[in-house]
This record gives C-alpha cells, sequence and structure tokens, in this order.
C-alpha cells in the first residue's frame, strides 16, 4: 500500500478545499462547487444546497448525494405464488455521505427523499467532507426501495428490484448540533453525532 498525497485545491476556482481522515468529497468554500476525490485526482460533480426550513438554523453543513434514478419492480411474487403487475418510474433519492450509522442513514435518506426539494445556491461556509461512494450510496437505494416493497402488506415472496442512475450531484445539507446529536435543518431528524 502506497500513501498518496493529493493536492486539494477546488478544480474551479483554486482554493484550498477542507477535508479530514478519510474524505473523498468536499465543498469549496469559496465558490461553492463540489468535487470527488477519484484515482485520477479531483473530479468536478454539480452541487446546490437544501436550505433549513423556517424556524431551523444552519449551525453545520454536511454533504448528501441527489440521485435521480429510473426504479424498476420486476418478478414480484407474493407468498401464495401470485405474481404482482411489474412497474417502472422515475424517483429522487437524497442520501447523506458523511458517516453514520446504517439505521440512522436510511431513517434520514427516506425523510429527505420525501421532502419538497427546494434547491438553492451552495452557501460561502464551511462545509465538511464526506466519505461515502456512489455505488455505495446506489446500494442504499436499492435497500430502501425493496424495504418499501416488503412493507406493503401482500407476504412478499421474492422481488427484483434494479436501480439505473439517470443523474447525480452533491447537496450541502444543514443541521443543528446539540447535545452529542446532529438535528436535520430540513426534515427535523436527529441523528448520532460521531465527531470527526
Ligand atoms: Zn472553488
Amino acid at each position: 500500500m502506497s500513501l498518496r498525497l493529493i493536492n486539494l485545491d477546488c478544480p474551479s476556482c483554486g482554493s484550498a478545499m477542507r477535508g479530514e481522515g478519510l474524505d473523498t468529497i468536499f465543498f469549496c468554500g469559496h465558490c461553492g462547487d463540489a468535487a470527488v476525490l477519484e484515482d485520477d485526482g479531483l473530479q468536478t460533480v454539480d452541487s446546490t444546497a437544501l436550505m433549513p426550513t423556517p424556524g431551523r438554523h444552519a449551525g453545520v453543513w454536511k454533504p448528501a448525494w441527489r440521485f435521480e434514478v429510473q426504479v424498476r419492480v420486476t418478478q414480484r411474487v407474493r407468498a401464495d405464488g401470485r405474481t404482482t403487475p411489474d412497474w417502472e418510474a422515475g424517483r429522487t433519492f437524497f442520501i447523506p455521505a458523511f458517516d453514520l450509522p446504517l439505521d440512522d442513514l436510511t431513517r434520514l435518506s427516506r425523510a429527505l427523499s420525501e421532502v419538497a426539494e427546494s434547491a438553492a445556491e451552495v452557501p460561502r461556509e464551511p462545509i465538511r467532507g464526506g466519505t461515502l461512494a456512489v455505488d455505495d450510496a446506489l446500494e442504499l437505494i436499492r435497500h430502501i426501495l425493496i424495504g418499501d416493497e416488503v412493507r406493503r402488506l401482500d407476504m412478499l415472496a421474492s422481488v427484483m428490484v434494479d436501480v439505473e442512475e439517470v443523474s447525480r450531484s452533491l447537496v450541502a445539507l444543514p443541521f443543528e448540533t446539540g447535545n452529542g446529536q446532529l438535528r436535520c435543518a430540513v426534515t427535523g431528524v436527529t441523528v448520532q453525532h460521531r465527531a470527526a
């Protein structure tokens, strides 16, 4: 294993981007662009922000992936052997891209993906780095969709869920901090606060 030192200058404006430890996802506090560290260096990714809902405040900003995906559910068979109709639809998902326990990650992803989206410009404030790879984020989307199918009250025996990425971007997400917890300022969902 070899150690690589990467120059974390924003690919768009050249300002130094902040990251720590295992971070692979970065926002530029100067121009608001986001980038992901790939094998061949920093690659720019489209970026937006979600604003706090009225009455909530942004104490700290953290990254999330936003995916538009095409979902296909096929071969859905109930316990009594009947097959239910296939369906296909476009969906939008927000998946927090920083270190969270799987329970918290799933809960916050579900809540964010149900919120009516009002995208805004990325704030020119420090935004923490992230670690969640695209493939892992897409796998979590599949996991959430399979969970949705299992929850339908018809004794599911088996199902195929196919998720095809249509587009991806990075989103700055506001959180309130306190009592060792992070509260999402968009959804109100509270998750564990891991010290960075
Ligand atoms: Zn920049």
